[in-house]
């Protein structure tokens, strides 16, 4: 039996996560739940799977569900809170895989105990990679961990790729990676059109159904920035060598160039369960529930090239990954901040890329050897962002 913890359970990762687990009971059980104080798909999560630790954000939210717990069926779980708390069920030795499904900077200390523990680690939380990829990467290959890209782009470049990738991309045939992105709600829309649209406008995703936060991003297609920034440190390369690909279908998920004109790509009907099974089975096969992809029915795919004028997050996302050390930390903490604000009703879209570009300006870019060096940019991120917005809203 394989024993999986599942940081972030009750969020759109997390529920795709237990779907994929509960479709193969001989195979895995789950050991650990987590959540931020989402209290009643937690109790629910907690009576039907019965794992041995429960973990929620703070003490209040820990002891709320504890009592809840009193009376009903999961009252043999033991309720843990915080960082520390997320930190020992992802590194615990009891548990073999760990599904980081966190959102944003939250989910990198208790994803990187997972890596520095040997797991094998699900990796849903780009932003790890965005904060720290040299420090996470490190850990992967000092402590052996297993590393499973969850990210459906990252996964079909996995797919993909040959076995030997890690030895260096040239040196493997490899040329180019197309990251491919539906474009987004947004994809047709115009500058002046983009400054009007509503969070709910952002959140209503053409192909996927996600958490707001990333729904958000990819609207703007920061997510798209991020996940190449998380390209570059999973797969060894810069940006120069990863073309975006605008492909409003989302059925290829993405694609891997090799030297000798071959190019190889995974399609598949957008549902993240296809990439959560991949990661919980590789390097076997289960079934997903999944449905089949029907060419006929597709018909066609369409492409076209990125506009960085109407989408400038995505050109901030690759100017950062270029300049190295703290800068993609400073871009993704500044994007959360912009990211909430705009979800808040109190920032316009368009007001995003100018934040992150102000914080990115303001700031002094330094090396990220050091998890202190990306926490001190990520909070002075924050700050210089929460003034920017006061500037904004004035
Ligand atoms: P979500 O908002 O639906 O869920 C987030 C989970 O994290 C929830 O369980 C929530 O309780 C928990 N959480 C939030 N803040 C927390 C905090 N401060 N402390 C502890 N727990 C906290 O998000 P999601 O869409 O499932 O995305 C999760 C991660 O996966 C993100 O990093 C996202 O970029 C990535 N991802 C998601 C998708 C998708 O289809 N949803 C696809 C690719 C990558
Ligand atoms: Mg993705």
């Amino acid at each position: 039996m394989i024993k999986v913890t599942v940081l972030g359970s009750t969020g759109s990762i997390g529920v795709n996560t237990l779907d994929v687990i509960s479709q193969h009971p001989q195979r895995y059980q789950v050991f650990a739940l987590t959540a931020n104080t989402g209290l009643e798909r937690m109790l629910e999560q907690c009576s039907q799977w019965q794992p041995r630790y429960a973990v929620m954000a703070n003490e209040q939210a820990a002891e709320q569900l504890r009592q809840a717990l009193k009376s009903s069926r999961g009252n043999e779980v033991e309720v843990l809170f915080g960082e520390s708390g997320l930190e020992y069920v992802a590194r615990h030795e009891d548990t073999d895989y760990v599904m980081a499904a966190i959102v944003g900077a939250a989910g990198l200390l208790p994803t990187l105990a997972a890596a520095k523990a040997g797991k094998r680690v699900l990796l849903a939380n780009k932003e790890s990679l965005v904060l720290s990829g040299k420090i996470f990467m490190d850990a992967v290959r000092d402590s052996k961990a297993e590393l499973l890209p969850i990210d459906s782009e990252h996964n079909a470049i996995f797919q993909c790729m040959p076995v030997d990738f890690a030895n260096g991309l040239s040196k493997t045939g490899v040329t180019r990676i197309l990251l491919t992105a539906s474009g987004g709600p947004f994809r047709t829309k115009s500058l002046s059109q983009l400054a009007e649209v509503s969070p709910d406008e952002a959140c209503a995703h053409p192909n996927w159904d996600m958490g707001r936060k990333i729904s958000v991003d990819s609207a703007s297609m920061m997510n798209k920035g991020l996940e190449l920034i998380e390209a570059c440190w999973l797969f060894n390369t810069q940006p120069e060598n990863v073309q975006v690909v605008i492909h409003p279908q989302s059925v290829i998920h993405s694609l891997v160039e090799y030297s000798d004109g071959s190019v190889l790509a995974q399609l598949g009907n957008p549902d993240m369960r296809t990439p959560i099974a991949y990661g919980l089975s590789w390097p076997e096969r289960i079934t997903s529930n999944v449905e089949a992809l029907d060419l006929f029915d597709i018909a066609r795919l369409d492409f076209e090239e990125p506009d960085l004028n109407r989408f400038p997050c995505l050109r901030l996302a690759a100017e950062a990954m270029q300049r190295g050390g703290t800068a993609t930390a400073i871009l993704n903490a500044a994007n959360e901040i912009a990211v909430a604000e705009f979800l808040a009703g109190r920032i316009r879209f368009t007001d995003i890329p100018d934040i992150v570009e102000n914080a990115l300006s303001n700031s002094s870019i330094s090396s990220a050897n050091s998890l202190d060096s990306v926490i001190t940019a990520d909070s002075q991120a924050r700050e210089l962002a929460a003034f920017r917005i006061q500037e904004i809203t004035a």
